[in-house]
């Protein structure tokens, strides 16, 4: 059985109202019980709920008040560049902390619709590190058609980007590692299309940029038009793992259901279901 952490992150974008956030987490929740050990989620597999902005507090006291032994944790969606001070509508980094250990930095869909650049990007990723937040960052392709070589390439020379910006704004690769950087490989193509990528490319993807950080335990989510009935595919099984180390979940993680069943299939390929 292989001892690599699979991280579930359930991003339920801005899908939903706080109130309708906490009832969902609480769905899954009780969902999810019957499949855990009295103890919660085993050591090998981490689950985090991506509430909105203003779902993070409630979402998180419910865990706390009501699932303390689920491991159930949540994660931020976004951080700002800003630091804590007169910037009117921002939410800098240090306000996570002790509500959020991680955070999803480089989203495509803030890159589409806020122009966030590699260089914003790196920003965060170093804002979020200085704060002491696991930084989650996306990258992706645009290329819908082509061969997993120039998919590698381009991923790479995204990370390049990134983490050179993140060096200019203070943090080192190195840092960025020590703090628990996690890589979630989301194609454009895929999200939300209901047109995943195959295991074949995102395990292209993790290899490539393992290799070209030279960190071959880099641990590497992938994204995009993952269901319940294809989960299980992305794990493997507890004697045959895939090289992939978790998935970052859209549209199937507003389902109670449909998300438990990604959760047990993690489980399973971890070896942990009870
Ligand atoms: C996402 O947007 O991060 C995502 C993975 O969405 P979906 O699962 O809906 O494709």
């Amino acid at each position: 059985m292989s001892s690599r952490q699979i991280t579930i992150i359930a991003n339920w974008k801005a899908n939903l109202p706080p109130s309708e956030e906490v009832a969902l987490a609480k769905e899954i929740a009780e969902s999810l019980l019957g499949a855990l050990p009295k103890s919660g989620l085993p050591s090998d597999v981490r689950v985090l709920l991506a509430p909105s902005t203003l779902g993070l507090v409630p979402v998180a006291s419910l865990l706390r008040r009501e699932y303390p032994h689920s491991a159930l944790e949540v994660a931020a969606q976004d951080v700002s560049l800003s630091i804590p001070g007169a910037f009117t509508g921002e939410a800098p980094a240090e306000h996570f902390v002790g509500i959020a250990p991680a955070v999803i930095v480089g989203h495509s869909e803030r890159r589409r619709d806020h122009g966030e650049t590699a260089e914003v990007v790196g920003g965060k990723l170093a804002r979020a590190v200085a704060a002491g937040l696991a930084p989650v960052l996306c990258l992706g392709d645009d290329l819908p058609r082509a061969e997993i070589a120039s998919r590698v390439a381009y991923v790479e020379e995204q990370s390049v980007a990134t983490f050179a910006a993140a060096e200019r704004a203070g943090c080192s690769a190195a840092r960025l590692l020590a703090a628990g950087l996690v890589i979630a490989y989301e194609p454009v193509w895929a999200i939300g299309t209901g047109n995943p990528a195959s295991v074949e490319i995102a395990e292209g993807i993790a290899a490539g940029l393992r290799s070209a950080l030279n960190r071959e335990e880099l641990p590497v989510l992938y994204g995009g038009s993952v269901d319940a009935a294809s989960a299980a595919a992305w794990f493997g099984t507890s004697t045959a793992r895939t090289s992939l180390d978790g998935l970052l979940v859209g549209g199937a993680s507003l389902s109670a259901d449909r998300f438990a069943t990604i959760v047990r299939a993690a489980l399973s390929a971890a070896g942990s279901a009870q």
